[in-house]
């Protein structure tokens, strides 16, 4: 695309996430496209903003809003207005703008750029049959613009009604995205949407111009799902006589298998990512990845080399692959990276329900690190060592518990002497280490055995080894 498009605005750069409370949380697939609008904003010296579009009521969540802000949070992306602090253009709801967007729906009225419609929902049905049995393409057919006259009349006789957009014929519909170049649309292929509801809610097309616009928003910055609607949102412009935004559609992620990132494939919710033990960090570094690639083919870099680097432009079109299993390696190199402090604190924090042993987490801090992929795995690598495992032995094993504990007794308290008498076991019993790993610890695997023990006072290993043989 041309070099200097995206920031060709010489007005301040403005961007913003809009997302709608209709989920449980705010979608990764989102959580991407407010990444993009954060770093190009704080590239730009701009302003990152959050606009809670909830006009869709059928669809609208019960505390879902309070999960998404706190989600974006959660993974650093800070934004400078928004619902819960406000700002310069409050609200940042638009729930509560409705009046704005009824007055501007009345002067494209009064310019009919706009008009109401009465048409019930029988006749729309019929309408719309009608139209597919004759291969067409279901549109509204303009009918209340051409037929009704006595609108104010029937509205102040309490008439139900909708205002649509009155979509000029045989025109050509023009916008240059950043990502993507020109697009074009013919507006023969378009319908007489509607703006404003009979509940008195916007639809998304009026709600978001308008607010685009108020808000100053320069750079719309958003999935590719939203192409198709640009259009109509450009004629919006055009009629109210604003500046166009710049626009950027990006890519939508996939699934390894190209098909839509779906909850079937792969988690959705950004929550679940944080909940899982991934660090924020990680999932910002691998997002950054889609679509997109380091100058120096670097794979893992900071959200502040990412702001350093990064240009809109550069951004392919094309469907990136959400691998959760790359993600997983990535999040590894990530925890490998981490000071043993920075490890204890996240772990800490990550456990904040237990009350974890201090001294006993700092030993094992760096046997942990090589060995976990999420703040998750802490549990299976390491329970044992700060909980007594419940154990049940069978006979034999008992056996090998009570052989233990007695060579372990006479023992001074390093790895390597406990190592020797692992070995022992091993061989006096024939049994091979997850055999032996389990009778100790009541899992097959996790943190070595030797150091594991080691890392616990001796007197609290020989007692557990008796407990084991009630
Ligand atoms: N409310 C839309 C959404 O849920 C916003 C689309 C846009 O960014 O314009 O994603």
């Amino acid at each position: 695309m041309q070099e200097s498009y995206e920031n060709m605005n010489t007005k301040k750069v403005r961007t913003r996430i809009a997302p709608s409370p209709t989920g449980e949380d705010i979608h990764i697939g989102n959580l991407y496209t407010a990444l993009i609008n954060y770093v190009f904003a704080k590239k730009n010296n701009g302003e990152f903003i959050i606009r809670i579009e909830d006009t869709d009521r059928g669809r609208f969540q019960e505390g879902a809003e309070k999960r998404i802000l706190s989600s974006v949070k959660s993974f650093g992306l800070t934004y400078s207005e928004g619902p819960d602090i406000g700002g310069p253009f409050k609200p940042y709801r638009q729930s509560e703008r409705l009046e704005i967007y009824q007055t501007f729906a009345k002067k494209l009225i009064e310019k009919k750029n706009a008009y109401y419609c009465f048409c019930t929902k029988e006749r729309l049905d019929e309408l719309r049959a009608k139209q597919s049995e004759m291969k067409q393409t279901p549109r509204y057919d303009k009918h209340c613009l051409e037929n009704v006259q006595n609108s104010e009349e029937r509205i102040s006789h309490g008439e139900k009604y909708v205002v649509r957009l009155n979509v000029p014929r045989d025109q050509v519909v023009t916008f240059t995205d950043v990502i993507r170049g020109g697009i074009s649309f013919n507006t023969n292929e378009m319908d007489d949407q509607v703006l404003l509801k009979s509940d008195g809610f916007p639809t998304y097309h009026l709600g978001v111009v308008i607010d685009d616009h108020l808000m100053e928003v320069s750079h719309v910055i958003r999935a590719e799902e939203w192409i198709s609607s640009t259009p109509k949102h450009v004629l919006l412009y055009q009629f109210f006589d604003w500046e166009l935004p710049i626009f950027a559609h990006l890519p939508i992620l996939r699934n390894p298998d190209k098909s839509k990132l779906s909850k079937r494939k792969n988690p959705v919710w950004a929550s679940w990512y944080i909940e899982e033990g991934y660090l924020p960090e990680a999932v910002l570094n691998y997002l950054a990845l889609m679509g997109w690639s380091h100058p120096e083919q670097k794979e893992i870099f900071s959200l502040d080399e990412f702001v350093s680097v990064f240009e809109l432009k550069d951004i392919h079109p094309v469907g990136p692959a959400f691998d959760s299993n790359k993600l997983r390696w990535m999040n590894q190199q990530y925890i490998q990276n981490l000071s043993d402090g920075a490890l204890f604190e996240k772990i800490v924090t990550f456990y904040s329900d237990k009350k974890l042993d201090s001294d006993l987490l700092k030993k094992i801090i760096p046997l942990l690190k090589t060995r976990m992929e999420t703040l998750k795995d802490f549990e299976d690598l390491a329970a044992f060592i700060f909980e007594a495992p419940k154990v049940s032995l069978n006979q034999k094993e008992k056996e090998i518990a009570s052989k233990l504990g007695e060579l372990l007794a006479s023992v001074d308290w390093d790895e390597e002497k406990i190592l020797l008498q692992l070995k022992n076991i091993l061989q006096e019993y024939d049994i091979r280490m997850p055999t032996l790993y389990k009778i100790v610890t009541g899992k097959e695997k996790g943190l070595p055995l030797p150091q594991s023990l080691a890392s616990l006072p001796k007197d609290e290993v020989i007692n557990r080894l008796r407990d084991a043989l009630s």
